[in-house]
């Protein structure tokens, strides 16, 4: 990089980056993503890598803004495959950038953090999130971007609801931007957010591991990787919320489509028969979840989102679930199939 403040600030964010990905809270697996505007380059966190490995591994790669914001401008299907407009020349491991780097580049302040923050996804769940937001957000210059497909649509979406100053998006279904002038101030943005979205979780009891590991038996399932993956399973509110569908999109990409709940008496055999096929995770109510045996670390990741996110949702709020088409879409779309294989190989 030519310029010693660019390169300075590229090393913040990196530093940033990895704090953020190290937090289940802000961001999981291969989600999220940070970015940096240098003269006409935007150096954006590569599809399929992990934030938490910003600072082991090279994983920023640069991207030329304009003709990427050209082809958003003329919905041009090629700024949903941002690879094109990668610079190779920098490109030094071949990367991919972010299938999110239109909505960094649409933003026009030099730093931009992605996450799916627990605090935001929860309220962006709700059917009545724009009135929450506007209680809790009041003196920020927010914009409330309803869900669309991460890639050219949502950005898409943003670009109709972008006015000038705006430095914080809720994205519906899906969870949250800031943009600053600095890496240092983003994060504050990012704390001060966060901080005014924040809500307590629902409190629950432990998993009852006896009761589980009985089920485990021979069937090639297994204990999540984290505790607290359990409580979407054990609190009857967040199980109920769970069974309704596909809250966001990483959800689908790394469980499936909604989640699979045992019925009383059922074992994980009973269930994969009625099911047709061993599902990601079984959710035993009550009782807590297990894991196919070869789930990724993604899908682990995701699970315990999902008792993260369903905790923090109000029991009485109605909530917006992705649709069939819009499960569908994601289930069958060729950029995340390669998000999904490089996570598979790295995660
Ligand atoms: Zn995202």
């Amino acid at each position: 990089m030519a310029n010693y403040a660019d390169a300075q600030e590229l090393a913040a964010l990196r530093s940033l980056s990895a704090s953020i990905g190290r937090d289940p809270h802000l961001t999981q697996a291969a989600g999220g993503n940070t970015s940096l505007k240098a003269g006409d380059t935007l150096w954006i966190k590569a599809s399929g890598t992990w934030l938490k490995n910003a600072l082991a591994e090279d994983i920023m790669v640069p991207v030329a803004i304009a003709p990427l914001l050209k082809a958003v401008e003329q919905r041009d299907p090629a700024a949903d495959q941002p690879q094109a407009f990668a610079i190779e020349a920098l490109n030094a491991r071949k990367l991919r950038p972010s299938i999110e780097t239109t909505v960094h580049a649409l933003m026009p302040q030099r730093v931009v953090l992605h996450v799916h923050c627990v605090e935001t996804i929860s309220l962006a769940v709700q059917a009545d999130c724009e009135a929450q937001l506007a209680k809790r957000l009041d003196g920020l210059e927010w914009a409330y971007v309803a869900y669309r497909r991460p890639g050219l649509p949502l950005a898409q979406g943003i670009a109709e609801r972008l006015r000038p100053g705006v430095d914080v998006l809720i994205l519906g279904n899906h969870g949250l931007v800031v943009a600053a002038e600095t890496v240092a101030d983003a994060e504050a943005l990012l704390r001060r957010v966060t901080g005014l979205l924040a809500r307590p979780p629902r409190e629950v009891v432990e998993p009852n591991v006896a009761a589980l590991t009985a089920l485990i038996g021979r069937t090639g399932y297994r204990l999540p990787a984290d505790i607290e993956a359990h409580a979407a399973a054990i609190d009857p509110e967040s199980c109920r919320m769970a069974s309704g569908g596909s809250l966001y999109p990483d959800h689908v990409i790394f469980l499936g489509q909604g989640s699979v709940v045992a019925r009383s008496g059922e074992d994980v055999k009973c269930v994969t028969e009625r099911c047709g096929a061993a599902p990601a995770a079984i959710l035993f109510p009550g009782l807590g979840v297990l894991m196919r045996g070869d789930a990724g670390a993604g899908a682990d990741a995701m699970q315990r989102c999902l008792a993260d996110v369903t905790a923090r949702v109000d029991v009485v709020a109605k909530l917006n679930y992705l649709t069939a088409a819009e499960n569908d879409e994601l289930i069958n779309w060729d950029a995340e199939q390669y998000r999904q294989k490089l996570n598979a190989a790295g995660g």
